[in-house]
């Protein structure tokens, strides 16, 4: 069973907004990449059993992917695609969005980021969607990591900030994406006593050094239970992500640096990531 949690569906010539793409150009990001088809898409997660999938409703950073647009494609693929959708605080009626999107267009989890979207993450009006997703049981997975987006202080994007929100919403499930790199070391401390807090690892295995360095550290605090497969699709696939993470070692071997156990890699790529996340909605799937 390969579970990929982390991919996105957009049309970037609709959704997406000048700065963003001004963002991208200085950063060496080629717009190419994020310009893709539905058939692209099912072709690059086709090695995925099931594929988490949402937008990114941000409008401080020019993303304006519609909810609705992710949710038709997932009601017309629903026996591998399960929608998440993308809630933006920024906007003065985010709670009513995230109301519409569980009940009328059937979510089963929710996408933020706060260094897209401008607000603290831990704002009050993000604790009004904690506070939501808790009591309805729908998961969070939340970008805590650097990112090309500008104009929002990077320190919103730190994962150190959701150990506070795990205190303060034990029962919610959060999942803080690519690891919180370059702050590895604080999503691993609070994945490892967090009891319903994980990190998934997508978008990363293209930076070995980093990736090998956060995976040895994952290792070396146990932790490594807690991390999920992602593969950030359109950043790279679902494919070339099971690959590069299986790849891990081959820099380690070159420089005789301990290794990554298989074991673990193998657990990561085969976990079954719903049974966690939905512990008491397994016939949903
Ligand atoms: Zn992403």
């Amino acid at each position: 069973m390969i579970v990929d949690i982390h991919t996105h569906f957009l049309n970037f010539e609709q959704h997406c907004g000048n700065q963003l793409r001004q963002d991208m150009k200085r950063c060496n990001i080629e717009e190419k990449q994020w310009t893709y088809s539905e058939e692209d898409y099912l072709n690059g997660t086709k090695a995925a059993d099931k594929v988490i999938v949402f937008g990114l409703k941000a409008t401080k950073t020019g993303w304006d992917v519609k909810n609705e647009y992710v949710a038709d494609f997932v009601s017309r693929h629903s026996e591998k695609y399960i929608y998440f959708a993308s809630i933006d605080p920024y906007q003065p009626d985010f709670m009513l969005d995230l109301v519409y999107n569980h009940k009328q267009l059937k979510c089963q989890g929710v996408k933020l980021g706060a260094i897209y979207q401008g607000v603290h993450p831990c704002d009050k009006r993000y604790y009004e969607i904690y506070d939501y997703c808790e009591k309805n049981n729908l998961p969070i997975i939340t970008h805590m990591a650097a990112t090309f987006s500008s104009g929002v202080p990077l320190d919103y994007a730190r994962p150190f900030h959701m150990d506070q929100v795990a205190c303060d919403f034990p029962h919610l499930k959060l999942i803080l994406a690519h690891l919180g790199h370059p702050w590895e070391s604080e999503t691993l401390a609070i994945i490892r006593r967090q009891e319903n807090v994980y990190a998934d690892l997508s978008a990363l295995y293209y930076r070995p050094w980093q990736f090998y360095n956060a995976m040895r550290l994952a290792v070396e605090y146990g932790c490594c239970n807690k991390i999920l497969f992602g593969s950030d699709f359109p950043a790279t696939t679902t494919e070339s992500s099971i690959a590069g993470i299986r790849n891990l070692n081959n820099l380690a071997i070159k420089a005789n640096l301990p290794l990554i156990p298989t074991d673990l890699i193998e657990g990561i790529i085969g976990r079954n990531t719903l049974d966690l996340i939905y512990p008491t909605h397994k016939q949903l799937f």
